[in-house]
């Protein structure tokens, strides 16, 4: 809940109003995890909510908890979060100079099965509600101690399947927490039809589309892409590419492809000929992000040069290019991989 809902609240629960204006600053601001924290609510208050809490979302407050922590060298830290109902999400805080990116997942587990993704291999098992998405947030800055400055919906899940409350995470995010549109990324594998409505839901939620959209195309032609991701079959390439046209349209902000480099597969000279090709004269960036190894698949991991030889020759085809840097690989970076070995008992709870 916003500041005004918050009042609403709490003048629907015989508070007098600015007690809402408390909840907000000791929600957001002080990040706290209980309704017991809050000591400046009145205590008979308190009582009186604890006796009733409300239906299906754990407690009033609504926080995880942590099941597993995993720091990597590089200071990366991903989290393993408990939700009310017992299931597990991963949320990983990465730190770069000057910034703190957090990377939530809008879902638990993940439906579209993309080969090389380890999430994937679980399925679905919900959809993440709003607070659940906002809690990652707060929760790395709570673990890292630093406020976060950009959040990327590139964990676990697939957004599109769940626009509504990651918009509402989204204004939140913007609204309560103060960080900027600008430094949202929202990350995407196509789900047929949902770009343009995603457009235009976010111009009526949001007022304006200012977050970065991501698409994930991994591939230059239907037919490898429709190898790696099996969700390609119903959706081809080319009605991607117009929905993201579409979309570039109606909310005149351009997009970025990502483009998962797999060794030997799609990262030949002649995959970014194509992908150049694909991609002429469209107003984007390509990300170019080397495949991070996951037990259950063979895929290889591009050598550097294949990389480096990639990232120059759609440079000279006049395409924006950059390549992601691997971070946290010694904690389970690759989405998904933490979860999955919690699951099998690998890791310590
Ligand atoms: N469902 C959304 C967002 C989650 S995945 C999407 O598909 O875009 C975020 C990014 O990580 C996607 O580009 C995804 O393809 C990529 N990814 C998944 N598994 C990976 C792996 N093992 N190595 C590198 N990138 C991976």
């Amino acid at each position: 809940m916003g500041l005004a809902e918050l009042e609403q609240w709490a003048v629907g629960h015989g508070q007098a109003a600015f007690r809402g204006r408390q909840l907000h600053d000791w929600l957001y601001a002080k990040g706290a995890r209980s309704l017991d924290e809050i000591s400046v609510l009145p205590k008979g208050f308190r009582q009186q909510l604890l006796a009733h809490p409300p239906a299906g979302a754990g407690d009033w407050i609504g926080r995880s908890r942590e099941l597993h922590r995993s720091v990597a060298r590089d200071a990366t830290t991903k989290l393993l979060l408990s939700t009310h109902d017992g299931l597990s999400i991963e949320t990983v805080g990465i730190p770069a100079e000057g910034r703190l990116t957090v990377c939530v997942s809008s879902q638990v587990g993940c439906p579209m099965a993309c080969s090389f993704c380890a999430t994937g291999k679980g399925g679905l098992q919900r959809s993440l509600a709003v607070h659940e998405i906002v809690d990652q947030v707060l929760s790395v800055r709570e673990v890292m101690g630093e406020r976060p400055s950009h959040v990327v919906f590139m964990g676990m899940g697939e957004p599109l399947l769940n626009i509504e409350a990651v918009l509402d995470a989204i204004d939140c995010l913007c609204g309560d927490l103060g960080m900027a549109q600008r430094q949202i990324t929202l990350s995407t594998v196509g789900v047929a039809h949902t770009l343009p409505q995603l457009a235009e839901r976010t111009l009526q939620r949001l007022g304006r589309a200012q977050f970065t959209l991501a698409v994930s195309l991994h591939a230059p032609n239907q037919q490898l892409r429709q190898e790696l991701i099996p969700t390609a079959h119903a959706y081809p390439l080319q009605s991607l590419l117009e929905d993201c046209r579409r979309y570039v349209a109606i909310t005149g902000r351009r997009l970025s492809f990502e483009y998962i480099l797999l060794g030997g597969l799609n990262d030949q000279p002649r995959h970014a000929e194509e992908l150049a090709q694909l991609l002429r004269g469209f107003q984007s960036h390509v990300n170019l992000i080397p495949y991070n190894p996951i037990a259950e698949e063979s895929f290889q991991r591009p050598t550097p040069r294949a990389v480096e030889d990639f990232r120059q020759l759609l440079q000279r085809r006049h395409i924006a290019v950059s390549v992601r840097a691997s971070r946290g690989l010694d904690a389970d970076a690759a989405c998904g991989q933490l979860r999955r070995r919690h699951a099998t008992g690998l890791v310590a709870g």
